[in-house]
């Protein structure tokens, strides 16, 4: 029996510029996926909440109460914001199992992530490096790094929190004001943290955050003239079309878009830790992450193997509940994403693909209310197969036997994603030639989806442009000010006629 905590509805209001306000739009639903449950409404901000919000980021981020601080006076107000997160820990953990259906042991890790962007971010502030330029002339010359001014952040469904302090915390360490905006399904733990900002004593006006629609609010932030930059974290093609409007005002953008992420599993690899990392890489989270290791390659020689493994230890993975502590896999974020889910299970089946195991919705009883989907394994496709190409995001494997490493390096790099990739063999050298070849932005060997925040993580091809974290995450919110000093005291010879 699965011990579910009791839901407690946040205030449905925005925040607006440091303000709390019920905004004008239409109401979303919000909805728990495991259950179906209605958990709360959600008002949707407007073109005017947008407005309020930009010109109080203005205002706020050229107030010298701000702009006039040193570096080291805002990491303050991040480690701040991360104590305020590690208080509440518990009950944004909860929150964001209700809303996104997650477990409740990777909704804690994502909090604790969230805390330690914040932390992080405070330390690059406390022990950020400048240095002169190299003297070519009777001058000196040096860069300043400086704040945009507003900035726009747009986040998806799948892991708000640590995506939202992702952009939320270098943004501010370098001297901007944030307009957060989450996805329509997921509004809850990012409306939590804005009211832990509040509560901190970040000047007000310095964060919004604005639940709604993508076409009206996200469209609003991203063509407003008042915003300088946008960062965004969501599907290719929403990307594009961001870009396109970005490029109209000639405004920088920051895209973490999504991918079909190859793992590799080479005939020397240690089968049983191979087996638990592919599984780990595609089916935690429900398979809804960007970096789901979803298409497999495996040596034919311990094809059979494998795939017997793997089959036989993904039937063992509980499906239910989050809340629940033995659940690996949770529902997916809701009903409408399950059925393109299964709309792609289904387009497999007439490509003509072999479901292994899943392919299905769950028996038991006790979930039929949720949008839960079996973890599913397909193979017998081509990699050019659509159910290979197009990205499901939900816990649906394809896998594909490969003989040799040049076939193997055509068909992994043949998709229009760079992501990610995972590469398993006791043999370091042909891990690193391999890790050379494959197109990705982040590659893991013997190990997968691990993270860390002074590692800087992005996409190449269609999977995005630019990165974040690490050091240099603060860079992608900074404009670059060259300043020369001149020495002579002489006046410039060409002016004497
Ligand atoms: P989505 O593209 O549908 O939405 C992302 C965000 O953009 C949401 O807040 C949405 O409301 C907003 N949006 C939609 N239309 C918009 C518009 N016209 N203008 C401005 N904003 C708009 O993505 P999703 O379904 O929420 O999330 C899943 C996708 O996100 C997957 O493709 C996944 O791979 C990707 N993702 C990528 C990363 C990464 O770091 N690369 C991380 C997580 C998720």
């Amino acid at each position: 029996m699965t011990t579910v905590p009791e839901f407690a509805p946040l205030p449905d209001e925005a925040y607006v510029g440091g303000a709390w306000r019920q905004s004008a739009g239409p109401a979303s639903t919000i909805v728990d996926p495991a259950t179906g449950r209605v958990l709360q409404t959600v008002s949707q901000s407007t073109q005017a909440d947008v407005d309020d919000a930009v010109a109080a980021g203005v205002k706020a981020s050229a107030d010298p109460a701000w702009r006039g601080l040193l570096a080291h006076q805002r990491a303050r107000y991040l480690h701040r914001i991360a104590d305020l997160i590690d208080r509440d820990a518990e009950r944004l953990a909860t929150l964001q199992t209700f809303n996104t259906g997650k477990t409740l042991t990777e909704t804690r890790g994502l909090v604790a992530s969230a805390a330690g962007t914040f932390r992080y971010y405070a330390a690059v502030l406390e022990t950020a490096d400048e240095a002169m330029t190299t003297v070519r002339g009777d001058y000196r010359t040096w860069v300043q790094h400086e704040p945009i001014g507003v900035v726009g952040a747009i986040a998806p469904w799948n892991s708000p929190v640590a995506s939202d302090a992702q952009k939320i915390a270098p943004a501010l360490a370098a001297g901007n004001a944030v307009i957060l905006k989450p996805a329509e399904w997921t509004p809850l733990v990012s409306l939590a943290m804005a009211r832990l900002i509040d509560e901190s004593d970040l000047p007000s006006g310095l964060v919004s955050v604005l639940p709604g629609r993508g076409s009206v609010v996200g469209e609003a932030i991203v063509r407003h003239p008042g915003v300088g930059k946008v960062t965004f974290t969501g599907g290719t093609a929403t990307g594009r079309g961001l870009a396109h409007a970005a490029a109209e005002k000639l405004m920088p953008v920051s895209l973490e878009l999504g991918g079909k992420s190859p793992t590799i599993v080479l005939d020397d690899a240690d089968i049983e830790q191979a087996v638990a990392g592919v599984m780990y890489g595609i089916f935690s989270s429900s398979g809804q992450s960007c970096i789901a290791g979803s298409r497999l390659f495996v040596h034919s020689s311990i094809y059979d193997e494998t795939m017997a493994r793997l089959v036989e230890r993904t039937e063992a993975l509980r499906v239910g509940n989050g809340f629940d502590p033995a659940t690996r896999v949770g529902p997916l974020v809701h009903t409408r994403h399950r059925e393109s889910v299964a709309s792609y299970v289904e387009l497999a089946r007439s490509e003509g693909g072999r479901i292994l195991t899943g392919g299905a919705v769950p028996d038991d009883p006790a979930l039929a209310d949720g949008s839960y989907y079996l973890p599913t394994i397909i193979d017998g496709l081509e990699n050019s197969a659509r159910t290979c190409q197009e990205e499901i995001f939900g816990p649906v494997l394809v896998a594909l036997p490969f003989d040799d490493e040049e076939d193997l390096v055509r068909r992994a790099n043949d998709s229009v994603f760079g992501l990610a990739a995972g590469i398993w063999t006791r043999d370091y050298r042909r891990a690193l030639r391999l890790a050379d070849r494959i197109q990705a932005g982040n590659v893991w060997i013997n190990t997968y989806k691990a993270f860390s925040v002074s590692t800087p993580f992005g996409g190449i091809k269609q999977s995005g442009l630019g990165t974040e974290k690490g050091r240099e995450g603060i860079a992608a919110y900074s404009r670059v000010k060259s300043v020369y000093l001149g020495m002579s005291a002489e006046p410039n010879p060409w002016a004497d006629s």
